[in-house]
């Protein structure tokens, strides 16, 4: 499985004539996620500087798309920067070209044509997702550390909500015990997140 869950944007959006006025609804429909590697925004970046509004059909090749809230993707500044204005048609409409181009990350046959191997790596399952993994630089390392770190904060989680329900009836030495383990985990996690993406 490449992702949880797949972007969805708001229909009916008022129309506004500077795309960036549109930042906090597409953030919200994209689930602070990067529309094209899913690397969640508080674990590939500090705060949400680092992501960016991308148009899905560039605006350099087509200007009058650019205020179209239909046409952008919320990016993190890695896609965002490889995609650039690549584009393989003349057309806005024409997204694909002899199997090269970009399928929609609100699609699902974005979901589908992705993949991720047992070290989160994305992996391509056609030949678009493999020309969008090679324009996109979607093989870098950086991409399975963001999954892991999404697992281990997954599980922190999980943990957090133990320690929790037991902080009643377990005595005070033992749950300061578990207490200890779950704010080790956390200072680790946190170590690796800064480590890699600070
Ligand atoms: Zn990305």
């Amino acid at each position: 499985m490449f992702r949880y869950s797949k972007p969805v944007r708001t229909i009916g959006v008022t129309k506004r004539s500077n795309y960036r006025d549109y930042r906090q609804q597409l953030r919200l429909d994209f689930n602070r996620r990067c529309g094209y590697c899913d690397s969640r925004e508080d674990i590939a970046s500090i705060g949400n500087a680092q992501y960016h509004i991308d148009h899905f059909a560039p605006r350099k090749r087509f200007p009058l798309l650019e205020n179209e809230y239909s046409n952008l993707v919320y990016a993190c500044s890695r896609c965002n920067i490889a995609k650039s204005d690549d584009w393989v048609s003349d057309s806005a409409t024409q997204t694909i070209v002899d199997d090269n181009g970009y399928l929609d990350p609100c699609s699902d046959e974005f979901s589908e044509c992705f993949d991720r191997d047992s070290n989160g790596n994305i992996i391509g399952c056609t030949p678009v997702a493999i020309y969008m993994i090679k324009k996109l630089k979607l093989f870098r390392i950086e991409y399975g550390i963001v999954w892991s770190l999404e697992q281990i904060d997954n599980v922190m989680d999980k943990l957090e909500s133990v320690v929790s329900k037991y902080s009643s009836s377990l005595d005070a030495g033992r749950w300061n015990q578990l207490w200890n383990v779950y704010t080790q985990g956390r200072s680790i996690q946190n170590k690796l997140k800064s480590y890699f993406f600070k």
